[in-house]
């Protein structure tokens, strides 16, 4: 579904990421994993257009996405597809709703933008996905009137209104509540079993196994291995094994 290939990424000219693969195929749960500031985020927000490349291509069912083009002049071009952009779904850590819409309002808001349906059917699509991510009583809340835990299952609903073919989590528990922290990875993990594809920054390990086909683990902006649950567990990497003593 998606495939990024020799990702670059530089501020103030200090690499953040250098030469990083990752491919998505259809209905795949990758957790992204590693120590801080080894570029996870940064990673992520690339791949949905949110961070401009340094170099690389990302394309989205083999379709160009975003690609650096380099010029003889030495100046470089991104080429940006924006209709793909629809494609990717994203949630933060800090949930990002939108503060002075209500609930149901944040839900409609992208879908109504972009014509995906008429308002009856697209009213009846939020109603059926904040069914399922269990908010469906806080309809008419604003955000502030909601918990942590609360907000992000409604960000994921969001997220999910544009029908993506991929969504992408930015540490989607790390700025909740211990106590509200499970509620969001277990909608997280029914979302995994529908087999929708997901690209899943985080810190919790145990979910990370639990829920992933494949565990990427980055250190100092490299992907320093790309394995199944299984393999990790075997303890192969010796890199991998002491970041999860440590974390674990
Ligand atoms: P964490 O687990 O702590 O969230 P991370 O693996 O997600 O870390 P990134 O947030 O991607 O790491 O950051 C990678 C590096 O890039 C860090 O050294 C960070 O300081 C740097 N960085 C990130 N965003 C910016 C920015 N906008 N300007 C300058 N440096 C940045």
């Amino acid at each position: 579904a998606l495939q990024a290939t020799k990702l670059h990424k530089a501020y103030n000219n200090v690499e953040v990421l250098g030469a990083v693969d990752l491919s998505v195929h259809s209905g795949e749960v990758i957790s992204v994993i590693g120590p801080s500031g080894s570029g996870k985020t940064t990673l992520i927000r690339l791949l949905n257009g949110l961070e401009e490349l340094n170099e690389g291509e990302i394309k989205i069912n083999g379709q160009p996405f975003l690609k650096l083009l380099k010029h003889s002049n030495s100046k470089s071009q991104i080429v940006e597809h924006v209709e793909h952009r629809t494609k990717i779904g994203m949630v933060f850590q800090s949930f990002n709703l939108f503060p002075h819409l209500t609930v149901l309002e944040n839900l409609l808001l992208a879908p109504r933008y972009h014509k995906m349906g008429t308002k009856a059917e697209l009213e009846m699509q939020a109603y059926q996905l904040l069914n399922k991510v269990g908010m469906l009583d806080h309809v008419w809340k604003y955000p502030h009137q909601l918990s942590g835990g609360q907000q992000q299952r409604v960000a994921i609903a969001r997220a999910l209104m544009m029908r993506p073919q991929i969504m992408l989590f930015d540490e989607p528990t790390s700025a909740l509540d211990p106590e509200k922290v499970n509620e969001v990875l277990q909608v997280i993990e029914d979302l995994a079993r529908e087999g929708i594809t997901m690209v899943i920054v985080t810190h919790e390990m145990n979910f990370a196994f639990k829920v992933s086909d494949r565990i990427v683990f980055m250190e100092k902006g490299r992907v320093v291995c790309d394995d199944t649950p299984q393999e990790l567990r075997e303890g192969k990497n010796t890199r991998v094994e002491t970041f999860l003593k440590d974390v674990t």
